[in-house]
């Protein structure tokens, strides 16, 4: 599989700019999306998942354009929104028979068997016969992974992954798409938690004020904020003066003061050493520095 997105811009009709000529490839494995709210991630999904169409430029799917074949890709697809909310009284289990219904599965028998599967990989086979509305919210949101997944598409964009899951169902969670990830298939993982990637994609795309800021691997991102992740040890004003001036991402007292991490290209003045950065890291040093540049414009 291969997503093509070429110089993709949406402008909404109140004149608001959600994406500026967003150009990127998507191959099979997992591809984390991240960036902070209001960044456009939504808008991106909207239009992928063919509920919106583009102000410019244009989506290939396999070569075959987005809005034009969109019927066709809709079976490819499977959808986890943010707010996926159901009013209904069906019983868990009717409800996945109906949206296998609703994705094309025509064969009862065949409709049947996904369906008790389904329920067991997302542990819900042993509320099958509690009405759906009735759930748990973390049983809610398994039951969206299941909708989305019911169908075995090729295309699957999940929305806040981890958004009303406790520790334990994202681990779940995040093994169910790793195994699926294995197969012909891309996995889009659409968040402003930098956790919900760092473990699980191969590639990903950073976002801000609609416009790509970074897409390559998480490594490579890591990579960029060698040298620039400090770990300092402050008295109590200097920790006051350091929080001013540079982004802080940990503070620890001890019994001389605070030790404290923070992202910079130099602390002039302060003790301190670098040390290895991570993910979350990288994450800040890239917003910031691009904030920087913004401010300075
Ligand atoms: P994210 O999902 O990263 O939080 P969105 O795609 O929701 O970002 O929003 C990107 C920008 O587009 C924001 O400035 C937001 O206010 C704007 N926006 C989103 N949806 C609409 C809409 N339906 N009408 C007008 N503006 C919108």
């Amino acid at each position: 599989m291969k997503i093509t997105i070429d110089q993709l811009s949406k402008i909404y009709p109140n004149g608001n700019r959600a994406l500026s000529d967003v150009q990127l490839e998507i191959e099979n494995g997992m591809f984390g999306l991240l960036g902070p709210n209001g960044a456009g991630k939504s808008s991106l999904m909207r239009i992928l998942v063919t509920l919106m169409k583009p102000s410019k430029g244009k989506v290939t799917v396999n070569g075959f354009d987005l809005v034009k074949n969109r019927k066709d890709i809709r079976k490819m697809l499977g959808y986890l929104p943010q707010d996926f909310r159901f009013f209904s009284k069906l019983k868990t289990y009717e409800f996945l028979d109906y949206a296998a219904r609703l994705a094309g599965m025509k064969d009862t028998k065949e409709r049947a068997s996904a369906v008790d599967k389904m329920l067991e990989e997302v542990g819900l086979f042993e509320a099958r016969d509690r009405q759906a509305n009735r759930l748990s919210g973390g049983m809610k949101r398994r039951l969206g992974i299941a909708q989305a997944l019911i169908n075995s598409p090729q295309i699957i964009i999940v929305d806040e992954p981890t958004t009303g899951l406790d520790p334990e169902e994202r681990i779940r969670f995040r093994n169910l798409l790793s195994t699926i990830s294995t197969n012909d298939v891309i996995i889009i993982l659409s968040t402003h938690i930098v956790g919900d990637i760092s473990s699980t994609c191969t590639n990903m795309a950073l976002l801000n004020r609609g416009e790509v800021a970074y897409s390559g691997s998480p490594d490579e991102l890591v990579e960029k904020a060698n040298g620039k992740v400090w770990l300092i040890k402050a008295t109590e004003s200097e920790y006051m003066e350091i929080n001013e001036k540079y982004p802080v991402i940990s503070n620890v007292p001890t019994s001389e003061g605070w030790e404290i991490q923070v992202v910079a290209d130099e602390i002039n003045g302060y003790y301190g050493e670098n040390i290895d950065p991570n993910l979350e890291h990288a994450y800040v040093y890239f917003m910031e520095s691009r904030l920087n540049q913004w401010t300075a414009i």
